[in-house]
């Protein structure tokens, strides 16, 4: 899925070298088995699920004196948004490309990018200071 002549390894775990100093982060959220709910937020602590009350972490046997690391069910891996449009915009190549639906309006009547649409019209008019900086 990379593009032609990309210089990152073969390898997933050297790639993951390459990449993760890069520091586009991922986020990992606890999240309920039954897809119920996040541990997030107000709900961090919670040691169950509020809606269908699953415990949140698998029971583990004790090793020795060491506490068991307490596992979850099931995680969320949130891909941190504002780093990755910072880099975006930090070159000036993909910055222009961030510009683009901004800097060439479309045709009147024709729906050809996502800003031709109804819903990015009245965000735009519900938002005027973000709809300004593009
Ligand atoms: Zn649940």
């Amino acid at each position: 899925m990379l593009p032609k002549g990309h210089k990152l390894p073969d390898n997933f775990y050297s790639s993951k070298k390459v990449v993760v100093p890069l520091g586009l982060g991922i986020q990992k959220i606890d999240a309920c088995e039954n897809d119920c709910m996040l541990y997030w937020k107000d709900d961090k602590e919670l040691q169950e699920c509020k809606v269908c009350h699953h415990p949140r972490f698998k029971s583990r046997k004790r090793r020795g004196n060491k506490k068991p690391k307490n596992v979850p069910f099931k995680q969320l891996s949130y891909l941190l948004l504002t780093p990755r449009l910072q880099r975006l915009y930090t070159s000036q190549a993909t910055a222009e490309h961030m510009r683009w639906h901004k800097e060439n309006p479309g045709e009147e009547g024709k729906l050809c990018h996502p800003r031709d649409g109804e819903a990015s019209k009245h965000f735009d008019h519900t938002h005027p200071s973000f709809a300004a900086e593009s």
